[in-house]
């Protein structure tokens, strides 16, 4: 199964494409922690990125482009497919992904859209806490860490994100409206978007996307969790 989840920053697509990464064996591919690895390793690709990731703003499409084609799993033909959380985000990405994954005699099968009121965005991002090492999303009030300022699944510690500061949540809302929503129409022509209420529990959302999964075929039931 190869998906793509789309929404605002704050809309629940990491947690979700975690909990499907664990339970369905799907490879979760996140642009922004490959992002973030790169700015905290300093690498080449980090020097280029980090100053547009400060601002809020989205980083040059060749730049992620590449980065992410490069992480699709080469067997995602026949092996148990990716989730693609962050990735596209603009009109370019989402045609060189198509075309790259055509090359590859695939396609995308769903695009799960999380539609989600701005009170919820704004509470989830203000409250964000990441771990730096692994990516692991925490909430300060809602699921904080277990010994507070460490990651429970590795050694790393936990921080707020540079970017989930309020200036720049302000910021990130207004580019994904302009850049990325719509994408919502790309997707909805080619027949495979498909909506969910990005405020419910993530644990409600995956119960919800695996019966859907299940009506579509695109899931068998011995195979889940
Ligand atoms: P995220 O963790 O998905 O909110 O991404 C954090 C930041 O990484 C974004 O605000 C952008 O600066 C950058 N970024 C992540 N994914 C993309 C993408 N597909 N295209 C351009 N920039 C991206």
């Amino acid at each position: 199964m190869r998906l793509i989840f789309l929404g605002p920053p704050g809309a629940g697509k990491g947690s979700l494409a975690e909990m499907m990464r664990e339970r369905l064996k799907l490879t979760h591919v996140s642009s922004g922690n490959l992002l973030r690895d790169a700015v905290r390793d300093e690498t080449k690709l980090g020097a280029r990125v980090q100053d547009y990731m400060k601002r809020g703003e989205l980083v040059p499409d060749p730049l992620v482009t590449q980065m992410i084609l490069n992480r699709i799993p080469a067997d995602s033909l026949n092996g148990d497919g990716f989730v693609l959380d962050g990735f596209p985000r603009t009109q370019s990405q989402a045609e060189e992904l198509d075309r790259e994954l055509a090359r590859r005699g695939t396609a995308v099968d769903r695009v799960v859209y999380f539609e989600t009121s701005p009170e919820i965005i704004v509470h989830r991002l203000a409250g964000r806490r990441v771990c730096q090492s692994c990516g692991m999303n925490y909430h300060e009030q809602n699921h904080p860490p277990a010994k507070e300022g460490k990651c429970d699944r590795c050694p790393g510690p936990v921080i707020q994100r540079e970017d989930d500061k309020p200036e720049t949540i302000v910021k990130r809302q207004g580019v994904y409206r302009r850049q990325t929503e719509p994408l919502l129409d790309y997707y909805r022509q080619k027949g495979i978007l498909r909506v969910v209420n990005g405020d419910l529990a993530v644990e409600t959302l995956y119960q919800q996307l695996r019966s859907l999964f299940r009506q579509e075929k695109l899931l068998r039931r011995p195979l889940d969790g």
